[in-house]
């Protein structure tokens, strides 16, 4: 049963996986879980959703940086191709220097899938949906 976290309240949920596409709500606060929209990503809500057992595929982006800007669509769009079976997260790389310091990002955008906690996979440059998708698909074949 995979843990998933609100992206409103930040309490962890388990949903069955059989579940997961019936737009699960949160059992604290009954948000959707799955919005299909990227979630905002800061200190306080970061470490939750990179541990949940449903993967996480973060966009390190900042304000500044054009190909971000221009990604920017394109992950919204990978987002509601990918719930509720990966969570999409964007984290401002400026405003939350600690968090990117820690992965080492030197050049956005980056975007590194996590699963449960671990970091499994990454890439640099920017991307259209369906090859945000593709390489998602590609990082989770086990
Ligand atoms: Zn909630």
């Amino acid at each position: 049963m995979p843990t998933i976290v609100c992206p409103e309240c930040s309490t962890t949920n388990r949903v069955p996986e059989d579940r997961l596409a019936d737009d699960p709500k949160c059992g604290r606060c009954g948000a959707r879980l799955f919005q299909g929209k990227p979630v905002i990503l800061t200190a306080s809500n970061f470490d939750r959703h990179a541990s949940a057992e449903l993967p996480l595929l973060v966009d390190f982006w900042a304000e500044w940086c054009g190909p971000c800007k221009m990604m920017a669509p394109q992950f919204e769009a990978a987002a509601r191709s990918l719930e509720p079976h990966v969570r999409l997260g964007k984290l401002d790389t400026e405003a939350e220097q600690q968090i990117a310091g820690r992965y080492g990002i030197r050049s956005i955008p980056t975007m590194i899938l996590f699963k449960a906690g671990r970091e499994v996979g990454r890439t640099s440059g920017a991307m259209t949906a369906s090859q945000i998708t593709a390489w998602v698909r590609s990082q989770s074949r086990d």
